[in-house]
């Protein structure tokens, strides 16, 4: 089941961009709602609030709005893997490759040894899921940290696209509040599963 509000948000608020992309600008990620996102937080809290989450763990830049709303009802910091722009990575860093759904290249993400270890239990957060590379990437982040995966909340997943399936074959558990089925331009139409 998903979230009612925010599909309906969704309906209402976003804009369908070719057959791939839907855009969600008006209330998630450029102007930000924090009265719904802070219901979304509240939403991955009821979902994971047994799993004894000790960290967030998100990339930048869209996702670190939803994980630190989402952070304050678990009350545990909020890591945000960083977009590497030098060439030269800085040594004590877990890092891994992501290709960018939105600008068609790879880059890499990093994160400090200092903030992940083998003893955290780590929720990930993000605001899309397309063909799922992003979650990949975090997951290999934490895998290589040695720190337990409790799973990953989305906002928004386009279950048209490769990347829910994907991870989930994993085995890693995926709650997506919302779930594209299908969306067309033309008639602005949007099909929640
Ligand atoms: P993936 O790595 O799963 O292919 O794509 C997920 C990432 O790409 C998300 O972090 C999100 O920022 C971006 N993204 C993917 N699809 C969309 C979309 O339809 N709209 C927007 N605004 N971002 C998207």
């Amino acid at each position: 089941m998903g979230m009612k509000k925010l599909e309906e948000r969704i309906r209402r608020d976003g804009t369908i961009r070719g057959t791939e992309v839907l855009k969600v600008d008006r209330f998630l990620n450029h102007q930000m709602d924090i009265a719904l996102i802070n219901e979304i937080g509240q939403e991955f809290y009821r979902i994971f609030q047994g799993d004894n989450v000790t960290k967030i763990l998100t990339i930048e830049a869209s996702g670190i709005g939803i994980a630190c709303l989402t952070a304050q009802f678990f009350q545990v910091p909020v890591i945000f893997a960083k977009k590497n722009k030098t060439k030269n990575i800085a040594g004590d860093v877990y890092t891994s490759k992501v290709a960018s759904f939105t600008h068609g290249r790879v880059y890499d993400i990093i994160v400090s040894k200092e903030f992940l270890g083998p003893e955290d239990r780590v929720l990930l957060i993000d605001d899309f899921l397309a063909n799922g590379s992003a979650l990949q990437g975090l997951i290999n982040l934490v895998r290589d940290a040695g720190a337990t995966l409790i799973g990953a909340g989305i906002c928004v997943e386009k279950a048209f696209q490769p990347g829910g399936d994907l991870i989930r074959s994993m085995g890693v558990r995926v709650e997506s509040l919302a779930r594209v089925k299908s969306m067309d331009e033309a008639t602005h139409s949007i099909e929640f599963c």
